[in-house]
């Protein structure tokens, strides 16, 4: 693997001391968060500075998703995806730009937003590195295409833009890559190959028995019973069926059924999540739960087998090595802090883009919490007192975390993009 050479990537990082409507940018999205797919000030936000920029951009894909591309001759394609949604927490941060803003979600119920989990900076980082890639044209060759997606926090704005026909409105892409900001010390790039968040899926489970009077039970099957039978059976998936060294959850955590005391209900559902950092291990959780559901069923005698159905499901992020190996050298022979990643329990929805073209990409985490606070923090120990994403406390620095954000998405675009025609 070559890392491209550091005069090139110097060239292109020259113009970042120049970009002087960054805070700006990064000012005004975060007063201004917005929910899931109602991304429409953010999107427009976007758009504009990449028309501005040059790229050709198509808007509304998927809802509010925004796509630029930048065609600069011959070589390769690079995708970088930010996300833009807000969350409906009330800022507490106490910052002189925190959001006072509220929004209204889907369901109509009006909400006080906050940028609690850092898409702000997704958005200004991936703005900066846009700007930076158009300004030093001269010194890459290939396409950059700038993916703004909405939606993240529900798990479906990836989907949404491929179910809009993202694949066949872009240029193939040979690599994807996306960053998230977290309560690292600011400066800090986290990477890691192979796993990094986990896949994540729910499923609903209806069982059906046969109901009738609480005080006869010959006459009926109860799905209570057997639905019970199931959680506590469910206990032994992730126990009996994986290995210590495994890593998976299963968390029955909605239980449902019957309406009064006296009456044996017709059915039961179970609504499921399950995690892991492996899809062969997903796999075994999911038939695991499905021997265990239809066995349960069947010993009680149930008229019908029970519904098994998948939804919200969210990927595997499982980083492609070879990606992350040149990621990695390219910004440290830039100059990066670049530490090894810890594997994140909680999930995105990136992964979906990549796997809509079956190319390999890279994720990772930025570092945004103030240096001498996190300094201090560590020397008492004291690491987890650090609000994390979606807290009403989690407010990261502007600075650097703006500025290492767009030098790594210009460093690690630029270690995947072409040589400059000569
Ligand atoms: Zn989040
Ligand atoms: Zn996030």
């Amino acid at each position: 693997m070559t890392p491209p050479p550091p005069a090139r990537t110097d060239a292109v990082l020259a113009g970042l001391d120049a970009l002087t409507w960054l805070e700006d940018t990064y000012r005004d999205l975060h007063r201004h968060p917005e929910l899931s797919h109602g991304e429409v000030r953010s999107a427009g936000i976007c758009a504009a500075r990449l028309r501005e920029l040059g790229y050709e951009v198509s808007e509304q894909i998927g809802g509010t998703g925004v796509v630029g591309v930048l065609r600069n001759g011959e070589g390769p394609t690079v995708l970088f995806r930010a996300d833009m949604d807000g969350l409906p927490v009330r800022e507490d941060t106490g910052l002189d730009y925190a959001s006072t803003a509220t929004d209204t979600d889907r369901e109509g119920i009006e909400h006080p937003t906050m940028h609690a989990c850092g898409h702000d900076f997704h958005m200004t980082w991936l703005l900066g590195a846009a700007a930076l890639l158009a300004a030093g044209r001269e010194h890459w060759s290939g396409t950059f295409i700038a993916l703004f997606q909405p939606a993240e926090e529900t798990g479906d704005g990836a989907i949404a833009m491929i179910e809009d026909g993202l694949v066949e409105r872009l240029p193939r892409p040979d690599v994807a890559l996306g960053q998230h900001v977290g309560g690292a010390r600011a400066g800090s790039l986290h990477l890691r190959p192979g796993p990094t968040m986990s896949r994540s899926e729910n499923l609903k489970v209806v069982v059906h028995g046969l109901g009738g009077h609480g005080s006869m039970p010959q006459y009926t099957i109860d799905p209570v019973v057997v639905a019970s039978a199931i959680v506590m059976n469910l206990q032994t998936v992730v126990s009996r069926t994986l290995a210590a060294t495994e890593f998976g959850v299963v968390t029955v955590g909605l239980l449902h059924a019957g309406t009064k005391a006296n009456i044996i209900p017709a059915s039961a559902e179970l609504h499921l999540n399950i995690r892991s950092y492996d899809d062969a291990v997903h796999d075994r959780i999911v038939a695991a739960i499905t021997r265990i559901v239809n066995g349960q069923a069947a010993a009680a005698g149930c008229p019908r087998e029970p519904e098994i159905s998948a939804y919200d499901q969210v990927p595997l992020t499982d980083n492609d090595p070879e990606v992350i190996a040149r990621v990695r050298a390219a910004l440290e022979a830039a100059g990066e802090h670049v530490v090894d990643g810890e594997k994140i329990t909680g999930s995105e929805d990136f992964s979906w883009l990549p796997h809509a073209w079956g190319i390999p990409y890279a994720y990772w985490f930025v570092g945004g919490w103030d240096q001498a606070a996190f300094d201090s923090l560590e020397a008492a120990g004291r690491l987890l007192e650090i609000p994390s994403n979606h807290s009403p406390f989690f407010g990261p620095v502007m600075h650097p975390t703006l500025e290492t954000g767009v030098r790594s998405a210009v460093v690690s675009s630029l270690a995947h993009l072409g040589a400059a025609a000569s």
